[in-house]
């Protein structure tokens, strides 16, 4: 399913005195099966963009594509629970979302929402569960009993259990330590070649960015300013620096930047601070 954002702009609080433009004339197209990521500072409109993506927010103006569902400030929508289905988000911290008594209803609730049939809800669960290297009895437990890693998956596989045809992840692995990280990030790229998932990823992590995105697009005061394939992007040294993207080091990085630009490039990660 194509994602096409034309000319979106975004204020919140719109026609009030707290107006804030979040947005500006975005154009944005994420085809089918494609793995897509957000970078940019804090505030350049990468959460703003992404609530866009399934429709929890609507554009001020300009309109965004979602398979065969336009969405625009002044059309009404009566498809807006369908799209939902399809984009499923992972946002922030997912596990402050749980809520039910065991991971296995935690797991089902989302689907039967959406009609799926009893037996079908608990054979995905049981699946994922799998699929997120949880122990099976993890199934009965309440999520609240589990770790902070194993419950950040429970959270996952209740996002994977409505088969979404896009998967948008918002800084997926915050707080997670390294290993629990690469973890997460792999089973996501798996996802994505495996069933062609298409993936849309929001990060400061300029390594997680190259090493499993096809495309970069870059915030920048709520414009994408930047849009290309990882080489491309990597390439634009001076540039990167005037979006506030920053230039430490890692060795290991490096390496992986020369082997993909063909030079010499150092780490870069972002600046926290707006
Ligand atoms: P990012 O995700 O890149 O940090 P956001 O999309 O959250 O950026 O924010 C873009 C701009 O919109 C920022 O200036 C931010 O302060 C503002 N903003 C975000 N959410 C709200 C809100 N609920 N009300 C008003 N302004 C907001």
């Amino acid at each position: 399913m194509d994602i096409t954002l034309q000319q979106v702009s975004y204020a919140y609080a719109k026609n009030t005195p707290f107006e804030k433009r979040a947005l500006y004339d975005v154009d944005l197209h994420i085809p089918s099966g494609s793995y897509q990521a957000i970078i940019g500072h804090t505030g350049s409109g990468k959460s703003t963009i992404l609530q866009h993506l399934n429709a929890l927010l609507k554009p001020s103006e300009g309109s965004i594509q979602i398979g065969d569902v336009e969405i625009k400030a002044d059309k009404k929508n009566k498809q807006l629970r369908k799209v939902r289905q399809k984009v499923g988000i992972v946002f922030q911290f997912p596990e402050h979302q749980l809520f039910d008594e065991t991971v296995l209803k935690d797991i089902m609730f989302g689907p039967m929402n959406f009609g799926v049939s009893e037996e079908e809800a608990k054979h995905r669960a049981i699946e994922l569960v799998k699929l997120l290297g949880l122990p099976d009895e993890v199934m009965e437990k309440s999520p609240f009993d589990l770790s902070g890693g194993q419950m950040r998956r429970v959270a996952i596989a209740g996002v994977l259990a409505m088969n979404p045809e896009v998967l948008v992840l918002d800084e997926p692995t915050a707080g997670l330590d390294p290993r629990g990280r690469k973890e997460i990030m792999d089973l996501f790229y798996k996802l994505h070649k495996e069933k062609s998932l298409t993936t849309v990823l929001v990060t400061h992590s300029m390594e997680d960015a190259a090493r499993y995105a096809d495309r970069i697009a870059i915030m920048h005061n709520g414009k994408c300013v930047l849009e290309d394939t990882p080489q491309a992007v990597f390439r634009n040294e001076e540039r990167l620096t005037d979006y506030r993207l920053e230039v430490p080091q890692s060795v290991k990085f490096q390496k992986k930047m020369e082997q993909m630009i063909g030079k010499s490039f150092p780490t870069i990660c972002l600046t926290e601070e707006s």
